[in-house]
């Protein structure tokens, strides 16, 4: 018999810290001005790897950043030697890498697709050159169409981001930066509203008052924007920020949408294996320093109790449009739905954000907007 798929990973995720520069809203674990690290932090990774004993196939593989594609050429083939040697391919797979459409190029289309990628995730981002310096992002628009050119005879599953919510943002420039995504013809779309992490160059600004967040109102009005916009045209709202043709949903994040297990390489990178989550040091000094002295990366590790498990299930299952089926987490958390959450999710029914469905629940479009709320609500 098969483990189930909430212990045992069939889904993996490698960091790729290194990036040409630091984007003002950034809060991930990015290394810039390093690249004299490429190489030691790539050994590191393979010793990371190797600490899996025996090679593990795995249905879908994940490069994420950072910037993946940032890699010189040589370094992007052994990041792929190593990662394939021990986390093989199923028939079937799906294989996404990240990029930015500056700085990349055929040639390494050509090398993502030689070892197996299907998948590309471009960081568009808005298609306004002006939002585009308040994200500080390095590209230009012209830049996307440019790259897909060379990317789409390889590696035909292109996804696109686009951030909404930027300070200045009219909801004319949302509407065309949603029009031109949609020209050019992506399978899937991931939008997100944009946050201030504590620490980025942009959440200061914001605190010395250099720029203006957009108000909930406008944020609310952008969302519901997006998804009048990408349902008409045929995109399947599958979770609260990923939109999909028919049959091109992201394989991959929907295991962290279902909770089940995932095992994550590299600097700061999350995994979730026989119900322990561990997270990696952030820093890629101290993450090649351990490792190459024979110690985890590991900085965080903690085993969920059952009910914590659960709890944990209904708030990210919630997200997907699928929801929570009530077969499917009573076998995979031991709980019902009533015990855990009943009455907490009756009033929500009663407010019109969630609907139950008799076998399972979803979130309704207004509960989809107040997402953050519903969960609170539940999980308290
Ligand atoms: S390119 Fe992406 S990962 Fe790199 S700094 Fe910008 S937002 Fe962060």
């Amino acid at each position: 018999m098969h483990a189930p798929p909430w212990l045992v990973p069939t889904a993996a995720y490698i960091h790729v810290p290194f990036c040409a520069h630091h984007c003002g809203y950034c809060d991930f674990a990015v290394a810039v001005g390093q690249d004299e690290r490429i190489d030691a932090y790539l050994d590191a990774l393979e010793i990371e790897l190797a600490g899996l004993n025996e090679p593990q196939p795995m249905e879908t593989l994940f490069f994420g950043g950072g910037t993946p594609t940032y890699l010189p050429h040589r370094a992007l083939e052994r990041l792929l030697k190593i990662t394939l040697r021990w986390l093989p391919l199923r028939d079937g797979h799906e294989f996404s890498v990240e990029a930015n459409p500056s700085g990349l190029d055929a040639e390494k289309i050509a090398l993502l697709a030689d070892f197996g990628v299907n998948r590309l995730s471009l960081g568009v981002q808005s298609f306004e050159p002006t939002l585009l310096r308040v994200l500080e992002r390095d590209h230009e628009p012209d830049d996307v169409r440019r790259v897909l050119e060379f990317i789409r005879p390889r590696v035909g599953n292109v996804s696109i981001d686009l951030i909404f919510g930027v300070p200045g943002q009219t909801a004319g420039q949302w509407h065309n930066d949603l029009a031109r995504g949609l020209a050019l013809e992506p399978n899937h779309i991931a939008s997100y509203g944009l946050t201030y992490e504590k620490g980025t160059r942009l959440w200061k600004q914001r605190e010395r008052g250099d720029v203006l967040a957009l108000d909930e109102d406008s944020e609310h009005t952008f969302y519901l924007r997006v998804m009048e916009t990408l349902e008409g045209a045929g995109f399947e709202h599958y979770e609260i920020s990923n939109f999909a043709r028919p049959g091109f949903r992201c394989r991959h994040n929907q295991v962290y949408w279902a909770n089940h297990a995932y095992h994550g390489f590299g600097v700061g990178a999350a995994r979730y294996v026989q119900g322990v989550r561990e997270l990696n040091t952030r820093d890629v000094r101290t993450y090649i320093q351990r490792l190459k002295s024979g110690r985890a990366p590991t900085f965080q590790s903690e085993r969920l109790e059952p009910r914590e498990r659960a709890m944990e299930t209904i708030a990210v299952q919630l997200r997907r449009a699928d929801g929570v089926n009530r077969e499917e987490f009573r076998t995979q958390t031991g709980f019902t739905l009533e015990e855990l959450v009943g009455p907490a999710l009756r009033e929500l029914e009663e407010q019109g954000l969630v609907r139950d469905h008799g076998t399972g629940i979803t979130l309704t479009r207004k509960g989809k907007c107040l997402a953050d709320a519903v969960v609170m609500k539940l999980m308290r």
